[in-house]
């Protein structure tokens, strides 16, 4: 049929630690089906989504937050979300929380000695170790739990809105950061099916701008769309970017505006300031703001400033750093923050002279939101929709 190349996998060190096989073809659309009809003609069956890292996670090769981050590392959009993806894979998060679930067992085994053998141990004493090591493991967790709020930009990017009266320069900018040499632009439905949303890239700051469709529709449209819109889009953003010709006087709505968006997550552009400034950083409610830079759209004037106010407005130098483990999925978070509710709820137990057993309960609870993560509590119906969303040959 064709001249091939066959590598043998002897379990178990194969990707599904089973015995594998793979063949290599000239490829051509033709001569692929021919050889996987032959395949299938002498009893090979046909793969699922998804289905050789399952078949590696079922076979306790690899953890399930292991194998989600295969597909974290087939979508990644940036390198650091491509690099987040590979150190789960490799199994930074997996063994961090093994490490919580042993100190977790560790406190279990010696509350159970307590109840077996009362005598064993004066009760303070093992009270106080106790709550040391839970104090250790909660400390693990909320310093897991705290590293989301990085995790998700670097995995969705900054929820970014341009706001603005009409004229403004609102679609110059738009244009101006979507035609930098340096982005790279994916664009993707909203959640929302009326919005489109754009993925941009800069240097390594990852712009998730919402609702471009609205600022690109006609000038009529804007009219319509406006203060109201404005307000209700500031509300879901990370990052709003107010942009107002300062060539022109301040009017009532800019205020108005101004008035009802948090000043910690906006950036004010002054803009146009080629057509000389009748408006500064100290005029009408934009004294209230800090991030307040000049620029000019259309000539492309004041952009890197923008970038750099970006930067350490989200501590995204420090995002850089490479050593931490950060939390990327929101089943994980949800999880995380579960255990740390029960956490807390043994502790207060045993704060509160509760029968011993009740602290273990809690404990329990903890080890299976732990194992939530790691797949071993994780329901069969998770499961198969975690793999649902890989794409075939994975
Ligand atoms: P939008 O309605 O807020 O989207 O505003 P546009 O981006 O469509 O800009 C409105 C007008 O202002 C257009 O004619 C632009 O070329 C012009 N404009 C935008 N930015 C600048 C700028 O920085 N300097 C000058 N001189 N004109 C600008």
């Amino acid at each position: 049929m064709d001249e091939v190349l066959v590598s043998y996998f002897k379990k178990p060190r194969s990707y599904t630690t089973e015995d594998m096989c793979e063949i290599n073809s000239h490829g051509g659309n033709v001569m692929m089906h021919q050889i996987l009809e032959l395949c299938l003609k002498n009893g090979a069956e046909l793969a699922e989504p998804g289905e050789f890292t399952k078949r590696a996670f079922l076979n306790g090769r690899i953890d399930l937050s292991q194998a989600e981050s295969v597909i974290d590392i087939i979508n990644a959009k940036t390198d650091r979300e491509a690099r987040e993806g590979m150190k789960q894979l490799e199994g930074f998060l997996a063994n961090a929380i093994q490490d919580i679930k042993t100190q977790v067992l560790d406190v279990m085994t010696n509350i159970e000695v307590s109840i077996d053998y009362p005598e064993y141990d004066t009760p303070e004493i093992l009270e106080d170790d106790l709550r040391k090591k839970m104090d250790d493991a909660l400390k693990k967790l909320e310093s897991l739990e705290k590293s989301f709020d990085t995790g998700k930009i670097v995995k969705e990017g900054i929820k970014t809105v341009i706001i603005g009266r009409p004229n403004a320069g609102k679609s110059s900018l738009l244009n101006a950061i979507l035609k930098e040499e340096r982005a790279i632009v994916t664009e993707f439905e909203g959640t929302t099916r009326d919005t489109i949303e754009e993925f941009v890239n800069i240097n390594g700051i990852p712009l998730n701008l919402i609702d471009t469709a609205g600022i690109r529709s006609t000038q009529n449209e804007i009219e319509k769309i406006g203060i109201e819109k404005s307000k209700k889009m500031a509300k879901q953003a990370d990052l709003i970017i107010f942009i107002i010709d300062s060539s022109k006087n301040m009017t009532e709505e800019d205020d108005e505006i101004l008035e009802t968006i948090n000043p910690n997550k906006t950036i004010v552009i002054l803009n146009k300031i080629d057509l000389g400034q009748k408006i500064n950083d100290k005029t009408g409610k934009i004294r209230d703001f800090k991030n307040v830079i000049k620029m000019s759209a259309l000539k492309r004037e004041g952009l890197d400033e923008f970038y750099e106010k970006i930067t350490a407005l989200f501590n995204l130098n420090e995002v850089q750093v490479d050593n931490d483990i950060l939390i990327t999925n929101e089943r994980h978070k949800i999880q995380i923050q579960k255990a740390i509710q029960n956490l807390n709820m043994a502790k207060d137990s045993l704060e509160n002279k509760m029968p011993i057993d009740i602290v273990a309960i809690s404990l329990k609870d903890v080890l299976s939101n732990l194992g939530e993560i790691t797949g071993e509590e994780a329901s069969e119906e998770i499961i198969n929709e975690i793999f649902s969303r890989f794409c075939l040959g994975k």
